[in-house]
This record gives C-alpha cells, sequence and structure tokens, in this order.
C-alpha cells in the first residue's frame, strides 16, 4: 500500500513549491496534477484545436503518462511549454470536462500505485485520493496570490499587469469552484493552511509537523 499526502488550493496559493518541499522533506515523490490539465491544453493548442472543442476522441488519440515526476506526452517530456499563461487558461477550461476528468483519473491513480507520493492539485483528497492519510487545503488571500504570481516571471504574459493577474486569478477560482464535476473545495478533512504573511518553510514546516 501506499501513502498518498494530498494538497490542494486554488492557483497561486504556492502549492507547488510547498508540495515539492515537503516531498523532498518526507523522502516522496512529488506528483503535480495541473500539469495534465495544462498538457491536454497544450496538445490542443498545438492540434489547433478550441480549447472548449476538446473531444474524447482526440484524447484517446494521445498518450499521457507520468515517469516518476516526469510527464510525457506522446512519448516527449513536457517542460516549460506547461507553465505559458495560455495552457494554465485552457486547463481550467479542459478541467471543466467530466470525460477529461474521466480519462486523466487513472493516469492519477497510476502514479501512486509504485511510490508514496505528494500529490498536489484541486480534487486529490476529494475525489482522486478520497481515503489519502493526510489531506491538506493551501489557499491565501487573492491579492497576495496575485503578488506571487507576478513574482514568477515564468508564469505572467507580456504586458500583465497586477490588476490582471488579479482578474486572471480571480476567473480561474471561479471557473474551479462553481464546475459541476469535482470541483475545487476543501475535504471535510483538510487541514486548511492559510499561507497569507507566511513564507514558505514556515508552510512546509507546519505540513511536514502534521505528516510525522
Ligand atoms: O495547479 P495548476 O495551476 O497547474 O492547474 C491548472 C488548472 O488545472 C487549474 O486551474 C484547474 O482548472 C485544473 N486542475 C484541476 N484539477 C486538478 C489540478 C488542476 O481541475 N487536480
Amino acid at each position: 500500500m501506499s501513502t498518498v499526502v494530498a494538497i490542494d488550493g486554488p492557483a497561486g496559493a504556492g502549492k507547488s513549491t510547498v508540495a515539492r518541499k515537503v516531498a523532498d522533506r518526507l523522502d516522496y515523490a512529488y506528483i503535480n496534477t495541473g500539469s495534465l490539465y495544462r498538457a491536454l491544453a497544450y496538445a490542443a493548442k498545438t492540434s489547433g484545436i478550441a480549447f472548449s472543442d476538446i473531444t474524447p476522441e482526440f484524447l484517446e488519440g494521445l498518450t499521457l503518462e507520468f515517469r516518476g515526476a516526469d510527464l510525457y506526452l506522446n512519448g516527449k517530456i513536457l517542460e516549460s511549454e506547461l507553465r505559458l499563461p495560455e495552457c494554465a487558461t485552457g486547463a481550467s477550461i479542459v478541467s471543466a470536462k467530466p470525460f477529461v476528468r474521466d480519462y486523466l483519473m487513472p493516469v492519477q491513480r497510476n502514479a501512486a500505485a509504485q511510490q508514496w507520493i505528494v500529490m498536489e492539485g484541486r480534487d486529490i483528497g476529494t475525489v482522486v485520493f478520497p481515503d489519502a492519510e493526510k489531506k491538506f487545503f493551501v489557499t491565501a488571500s487573492p491579492e497576495e496570490r496575485a503578488r506571487r504570481r507576478m513574482a514568477q516571471s515564468s508564469e505572467v504574459a507580456d504586458g500583465a499587469t497586477f490588476e490582471s493577474i488579479l482578474a486572471d486569478i480571480i476567473a480561474r477560482d471561479e471557473r474551479d469552484m462553481n464546475r459541476a464535476v469535482a470541483p475545487l473545495r476543501q475535504a471535510d478533512d483538510a487541514v486548511l493552511i492559510d499561507t497569507t504573511g507566511l513564507n514558505i518553510e514556515q508552510v512546509v514546516d507546519k505540513i511536514a509537523a502534521y505528516c510525522r
């Protein structure tokens, strides 16, 4: 039996950095599930298909798998392309489709079959691993999240301002929290971690302490 630490929360709460560091501390593998939705957005974009137009048939033609923590699309490793701002927006559009979530479920569950993992996303503690040993819901105010996103230049589109980033974060939260399938919400048994005003190490210390 593998052990799963589930870390969910909204965009820009610092989940990825925190989850990676918690995984290092515990010596677990780290799996970022947002990259799966981003990969499908990237596949649509490179095939000239609008995000809202992807179909189950399109997905059937793809192979998407984790090899350890690395994600491969059609046999090719995906890296910086996933951080493109349009892949983030596209991910939030394709992720609202139930057939997309069904398609990605086994990819996520298989990643936990062989190893102990820290898995990060929106619905890990509620839907993908409702029996996860440890669950955390990591959040921060929208303004704090926009400030942090601004500091990550690879995630910021040319010409973006604080106001446009904040508006984008709020729109993404709305879509993620209000979709019919697997909406973003805190699992009843998840520990809430508000990271507003905390630095990364303080958040990692808190989560690691709960895991020991
Ligand atoms: O975490 P990240 O910002 O990479 O996620 C991109 C988008 O993928 C999110 O806004 C969300 O719509 C979707 N997502 C999801 N379920 C997950 C992970 C990500 O719906 N478990």
